[in-house]
């Protein structure tokens, strides 16, 4: 198999940050290729050898890179090391929620899983503790972002990284939705019937005290571009997910 096909989002703090695309892997059909979830039906051997391959590219253990049980929640959970209760390695089932993720153990990995919602990836910019948090409306709604910001402790000294979700161009909701991203955000998030989630969530890491120089965002659309992303607006509940992943540096001098 060709390696998987990873961006890297820049750090400028002691931690790493990765989004893989679905490029790269030995899922096949609706999950080619390199599919990270577990659940929607893909092979179980092909997801392992797909996570492996992502965490060896990225020079991770898989068996120290946590995934929870994501419900559109809004619970930021401490973990590692070891992963709680288990690890990138293994299967999804019996894991305590995990919305959002934290930690501060040099090499242990967070990972958020997508396929139209957004992985959103921050760390401390002077000491290695970091947080991964996956959102749709209703996780940045209620306050997943500003709990994650919390969490890392210092905002002023907080980087983000906004991986690929669904666009404005492909994200029509309902009126209950709009006015509350309104009322949250400000006008600029919605786009007539359209919201613009990623947009949005720039505006829930500022609003929480993250320097906007200090926030990065893919330009995307998962619904858009096929070639890259997992989308489940594109090709519903049999497709692929994939992943935002971040960890605190081994070392000072980098990931
Ligand atoms: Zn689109």
């Amino acid at each position: 198999m060709n390696g998987p096909v990873i961006v890297r989002p820049p750090v400028d703090g002691p931690a790493g940050a990765a989004v893989t695309t679905r490029a790269g892997g030995v899922s096949t059909g609706p999950f080619t290729a390199c599919n990270l979830g577990w659940g929607q039906g893909d092979a179980a051997d092909a997801v392992l050898a797909n996570r492996r391959a992502v965490c060896a590219a990225l020079g991770l253990d898989p068996a120290r890179v946590s995934v929870g049980r994501q419900v559109h929640g809004t619970v930021v959970r401490a973990t590692g090391p070891p992963p709680v209760p288990g690890g990138f390695g293994g299967a999804l089932e019996g894991w305590p929620d995990g919305d959002g993720l934290t930690t501060a153990a040099p090499g242990a990995g967070l990972a958020v899983l997508g396929a139209d919602c957004l992985p959103i990836l921050l760390w401390r910019r002077d000491v290695p503790r970091v947080a991964a948090v996956h959102s749709g409306w209703r996780g940045l709604a209620f306050g997943i972002v500003e709990n994650a910001v919390a969490a890392l402790g210092d905002p002023s000294r907080t980087g983000a990284a906004i991986g690929p979700g669904v666009g404005p161009c492909c994200y029509e909701v309902g009126d209950d939705v709009r006015g509350r991203f309104t009322a949250r955000f400000g006008p600029s998030p919605v786009r007539g019937r359209h919201l613009d989630l990623a947009g949005a969530a720039r505006a829930a890491l500022t609003q929480a005290g993250v320097p906007a120089e200090a926030v990065w965002l893919l330009e995307t659309c998962t619904r858009c571009d096929g070639g890259r992303w997992f989308s489940y607006r594109r090709d519903g509940a049999a497709t692929g997910r994939q992943a935002g992943i971040v960890w605190p540096a081994v070392s000072a001098s980098g990931a």
